[in-house]
């Protein structure tokens, strides 16, 4: 009886799986790749006119490096603000009264690509997975399309980058490049961005932010010596957390290229020299890049948040932690954006 039994079991099991095949087969998501000139084009080119570039329509979030905003309620557009080709990535969408499907997938998207599509389900396709595999059908929206105050969008993937970048849904950051000296007035210590600074910059935030997130970053931030603006009073551990939960949820950073300083920073500006963009992808350096964060999230001169203070023979505040962490990462190859994955390694001669 019990050899019986356990044959039957087989043969049921054999059978089901055999089913939920041919049924993930029927529905399997559409593949799409964006990764070459005839189906994608390339934001950040020399060739791009600044008021593109900086214009809010290029404003991107960094927990949505790959990301997908609605053009009308048929089409959307997707683009990758990663200086960097990402690989099977899954596109999720969350339409109203609907839950999440996994709307289609990207084979490879190419750096800094973008792209308009229409929705698959206007473009044929009825029935879609949810994130746990459930068939949905959104053959309602096929001649409607989808209201786009409605839907919104998320990607994932199981690939090492993917898995990088989904870390950073921890940060708030909207960024956008911004040209603060338009007219390159010799007076100011700003100089006119250009495509490349905007290309290494991408770059930039997404290394700086993957420290910031990380729990190394966190512990040993909170356990510094933090000195206040006041230049003397050390700071809670309460008060510290808050510091470091401003720097996640600071909610813009418009970028701009300085000169004359190595950085400019304070609220929602946010600007770095060429040697910064240009050396952060080979050294292990980080005092300058979060210096000016310290500023960003409201610490002054007198506060170790910006320059450090020497406290028993120990140079303490975020610049030191910055660049002890910063060392770990790039000796343990965990930065997102290297010298071989950049697109444009001519970026940094
Ligand atoms: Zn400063």
């Amino acid at each position: 009886m019990i050899k019986k039994g356990f044959a039957l079991l087989i043969v049921f099991g054999f059978f089901v799986a055999c089913n939920e095949d041919g049924d993930k087969e029927k529905v399997s998501p559409k593949i799409v790749s964006f990764d070459t000139d005839q189906n994608s084009s390339l934001m950040f080119q020399d060739n791009e006119a600044v008021a593109v570039m900086t214009s809010d329509s290029r404003a991107y979030n960094i927990a949505q490096i790959i990301r997908v905003k609605t053009v009308d309620t048929k089409n959307i557009e997707v683009s990758n603000f990663a200086p960097f080709d990402i690989e099977n990535a899954t596109i999720l969408a969350t339409i109203e009264g609907k839950g999440q499907v996994q709307l289609f997938k990207i084979k490879k998207i190419r750096a800094h690509a973008t792209q308009s599509m229409k929705y698959p389900f206007v473009d044929g396709t009825d029935l879609f997975l949810s994130s746990d595999n459930k068939e949905i059908d959104l053959s309602q929206y096929k001649t409607t399309g989808v209201d786009p105050g409605k839907i919104s969008f998320d990607f994932t993937g199981d690939s090492e980058i993917i898995l990088k970048l989904k870390k950073l849904q921890a940060l708030k950051w909207t960024i956008s490049y911004y040209d603060y000296d338009p007219n390159n007035d010799p007076n100011n210590n700003w100089e006119p961005i250009k495509a490349k600074d905007i290309r290494r910059f991408s770059g930039l935030m997404l290394n700086m932010g993957i420290v910031f997130v990380s729990d190394k970053f966190k512990q040993a931030f909170l356990k510094e010596q933090i000195i206040g603006n006041d230049g003397t009073t050390a700071l809670t551990l309460a008060e510290k957390e808050k510091v470091y939960n401003d720097i996640l949820t600071h909610s813009r950073f418009y970028c701009g290229k300085c000169t004359n300083v190595s950085g400019l920073g304070g609220g929602t500006t946010l600007g770095y020299a060429d040697y910064i963009l240009n050396g952060y992808i080979s050294t292990d350096e980080g005092d300058i890049t979060v210096h000016e964060i310290g500023h960003c999230v409201g610490f002054n001169h007198d506060s170790n948040m910006t320059y450090p203070k020497t406290i028993n023979n120990v140079s303490t505040g975020i610049s030191p932690v910055m660049t002890r962490i910063n060392k770990e990462f790039f000796s343990g190859g965990l930065f997102i954006v290297t010298l071989q994955n950049y697109y444009k390694p001519a970026d940094f001669q």
